[in-house]
């Protein structure tokens, strides 16, 4: 069973690392090619775009995908859509690993709002010096505010215009909490400005708000395409392609269910 994982998450390299080798999967993990030096999944990996929902019909098609799995970023929703149009044009299965937000906890004070935009109209009135950390796309949308300072995180810088008071810090996580508490002070911010990525590679950034009294101002998450099937933890999506192999017609375990009944 020939398995497309979409990939460029942690998730994406763990599913790879798990279900490469395993009897009956031949899996191909695809980058976006964003980041200059990208993690790699174990085993074969494509990168680049396929050029949209024609792009992504003809490439599973011609390459003979059985199934895919978009284990992309929660933001990622483009290529969530368009996994969802080109499997369903095909009939390919498709499941979404998506891992759960982030949960507001006592202490906490959060500014949810829709998206990058929302986020740039609400900031003069709640702080001064900003910490953006929202990778490296969507910064444009705080370009034109000039008053506050930013601190500005991405793995790499990010294209387009900038707000002209910055500093721009280009790392990659994880951080620990001392890390985070220690740019909180030294940078004196006085709101965080994030998106609802979830997971524990960057939450230490909302501990050490939380420490500082620095009010939080969260983007939500794109919705998910409608009627995809989605799971919350890379075992689940392991189970997930284990029963789509062993359903496939002429498999060892579905050979022996026939005999059985
Ligand atoms: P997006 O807006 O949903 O997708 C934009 C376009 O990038 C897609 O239409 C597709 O191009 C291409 N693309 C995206 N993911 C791809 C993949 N895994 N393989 C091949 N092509 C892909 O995605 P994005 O938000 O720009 O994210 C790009 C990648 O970075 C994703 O793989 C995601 O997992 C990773 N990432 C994103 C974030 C984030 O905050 N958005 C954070 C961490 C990692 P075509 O239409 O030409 O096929």
């Amino acid at each position: 069973m020939r398995i497309l994982i979409l990939g460029g998450t942690r998730e994406a390299r763990e599913l790879a690392r798990l279900t490469s080798g395993e009897r009956g999967f031949e899996i191909v993990s695809s980058l976006a090619g964003r980041v200059r030096d990208p993690l790699l999944p174990e085993g074969q990996v494509r990168i680049g775009g396929f050029g949209g929902v024609d792009g992504l019909v003809s490439y599973l098609a011609d390459t003979a995908v059985d199934v895919v799995v978009d284990a992309t970023h929660p933001f990622a929703a483009r290529i969530g859509a368009n996994a969802a149009a080109a499997t369903s044009a095909l009939g390919v299965p498709l499941l979404r690993v998506r891992r759960p937000g982030w949960t507001e906890v006592p202490g906490d004070r959060w500014i949810r709002v829709p998206d990058p935009t929302a986020a740039a109209r609400a900031i003069p009135d709640l702080g001064e010096r900003v910490f953006l950390t929202i990778g490296r796309q969507g910064v444009a949308a705080f370009a034109e505010l000039s008053h506050p300072w930013f601190l500005i995180r991405s793995i790499d810088p990010p294209a387009g215009p900038l707000p002209p008071r910055h500093e721009l810090l280009c790392a990659r996580g994880p951080f620990s909490v001392d890390e985070e508490m220690v740019l909180f002070s030294r940078r004196r911010i006085d709101l965080l400005v994030t998106k609802d990525s979830g997971g524990d590679q960057t939450e230490a950034k909302l501990l050490a708000a939380r420490v500082a009294g620095v009010p939080v101002l969260m983007i939500d998450r794109p919705a998910l395409a409608p009627g995809v099937r989605a799971v919350r933890a890379v075992e689940a999506a392991v189970d997930w392609l284990r029963d789509q192999r062993d359903s496939r017609p002429g498999s060892l375990s579905n050979q022996s269910r026939t005999a059985r009944s």
